[in-house]
């Protein structure tokens, strides 16, 4: 029989980095990462690729969180000389609407208070600070906190090619993008160099007979192998729940359908400097007197004519040369069962255009003639409260790495740290028992999580 110190099933994000925080950062020998699929091709290939220590609230746990993993982050860009081309451009929200201008400053004020850097308020007053302009390469020297521009020549001098409507802009600064199958790749590869075994198969069951970890079964290249082992991680992305099962738990998290649409922007619209932009405010998309009657027809094409949430978002994407951006815009985030290849809702990418086309006008020249779109996308497994499930579950050598929800490729440097340090019984930060996945077993907290709202739509 085959052994091994720990089985990790899943060799996206979350278990190429809690492979490589076991076997290169804590030298962990015999770890095996299983997947069905080649590594990060699931998922966390589908991302935006974005990242932020830009989180408003209820509390600080997610600003910690995601500082140490923009830590852990920058130590590896510098590392590889860049290898996964982190840029530090930071979110821009937008908005029209006076109110959402006053909510951003609250939350921008919170967010300060739970360590996401200072604020900045640019109002158009003498002895405002300055503003500096992102650059587009690189994340060092960067200021970080938050810009908070509420003076309107600013605004357009900034950003022309925003929506003439906008009242205030805040531009979250330690926030950029990278390229995340790059990430992915690299510690994929140090991992390897550092003993990391790579096995294509599926994990069939999980034996835990007397409350503790003792094999797993993988069936890989038509037959199936026992390995035995004392500890297993489950980092299955939208099968949690079902590889959760194996053990006899049931995990607490669901999915939601998350898609993105590439197009070429070919008339330069969008400058290829641009931060990554969200817009703020619920809208109504502008249909005209024909499609209006045609789409209330068809009962599920209804809620299109109803207002629509906040969070159209956009960045641009591609190297030098590149004219393509993607669109994103989730205003369907009912739970849904996890289908693969994940099924596209009609006129996705038209009402995305519309939606980012409230924030920058100009691709409303699209609308007439749609660029061809490519779409794709995936999963946000989530827990109810939007954090993620990071150490031991309740059968001893049993773990979790998962429920990355809309932010694994930014988080999971810091969440593979606490996998880690929980299996290694290292010192943990304090922040680790917000995303302890046994905290969903205390009445006490999931009574208060029920009518959380952590103010992300992204
Ligand atoms: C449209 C979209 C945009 C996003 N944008 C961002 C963003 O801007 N920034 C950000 O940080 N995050 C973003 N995310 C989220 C991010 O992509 C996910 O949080 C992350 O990829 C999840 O990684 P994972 O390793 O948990 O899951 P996955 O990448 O899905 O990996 C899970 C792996 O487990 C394997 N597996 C499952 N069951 C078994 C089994 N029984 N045996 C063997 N293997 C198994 C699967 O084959 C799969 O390869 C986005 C997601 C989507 C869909």
């Amino acid at each position: 029989m085959h052994k091994a110190e720990v089985v990790i099933c899943g060799a996206g994000i979350a278990g190429i980095s809690t492979a490589w925080q076991l076997a290169v950062k804590h030298g962990m020998r015999n770890v095996v990462l299983v997947d069905e699929r080649p590594p990060m091709t699931l998922t966390s290939d589908k991302s935006t690729e974005a990242y932020r220590n830009w989180w408003p609230g209820p509390d600080d746990a997610m600003v910690r969180l995601t500082n140490r993993s923009i830590d852990l982050l920058e130590e590896m860009a510098e590392a590889s000389d860049n290898r996964f081309l982190m840029n530090r451009r930071g979110y821009l929200y937008a908005t029209a609407e006076p109110g959402t201008a006053e909510a951003m400053r609250a939350g921008a004020v919170l967010a300060e208070g739970y360590g996401a850097g200072p604020l900045r308020v640019h109002s158009g007053q003498a002895g405002d600070p300055d503003y500096l302009p992102s650059p587009a390469g690189g994340w060092q020297g960067r200021p970080d906190g938050a810009d908070l521009i509420l003076d309107g020549a600013l605004i357009r001098e900034t950003f022309p090619f925003l929506s003439p409507n906008t009242v205030a802009v805040l531009h979250a600064r330690r926030c950029g993008w990278l390229s995340g199958q790059q990430l992915g790749m690299l510690q994929l590869e140090a991992a390897r160099v550092a003993g990391v075994e790579v096995v294509e198969g599926r994990v069939e069951w999980i034996e835990a007979s007397g409350g503790r970890v003792s094999s797993v079964q993988i069936a890989a290249a038509g037959e199936v192998v026992t390995v035995a082992t004392p500890r297993f991680v489950v980092a299955a992305g939208p099968m949690l729940r079902y590889v959760g099962s194996m053990l006899g738990l049931e995990l607490p998290v669901y999915s939601e359908l998350h898609l993105k649409v590439s197009i070429e922007d070919h008339l330069g619209v969008v400058p290829r400097n641009a931060p990554f932009m969200i817009w703020e405010d619920p809208q109504r998309i502008d249909w005209s007197d024909e499609e209006r009657e045609a789409l209330s027809e068809i009962a599920e094409m209804r809620p299109l004519l109803e207002e629509m949430p906040a969070g159209a978002h956009m960045r641009v994407e591609g190297g030098s040369g590149s004219r393509h951006i993607l669109l994103l815009w989730p205003y369907h985030l009912e739970p849904v069962p996890e289908i693969f290849p994940p099924p596209v809702p009609d006129f996705y990418a038209e009402i995305c255009l519309r939606g980012v086309a409230t924030m920058i006008p100009g691709l409303g020249a699209y609308l007439d003639r749609l660029p061809m779109p490519y779409i794709d996308g995936g999963y946000y497994t989530k827990t109810q409260e939007n954090r993620p499930l990071a150490g031991p579950l309740p059968i001893e050598g049993a773990f979790i790495h998962g429920a990355l929800s809309g932010y694994g490729l930014m988080a999971s440097a810091a969440t593979a740290e606490l996998v880690a340090l929980h299996m290694t019984g290292g010192t943990l930060p304090d922040y680790a028992d917000a995303f302890d996945p046994r905290r969903h077993e205390d009445p006490e907290y999931v009574e208060k999580i029920a009518g959380w709202d952590d103010g992300t739509q992204l």
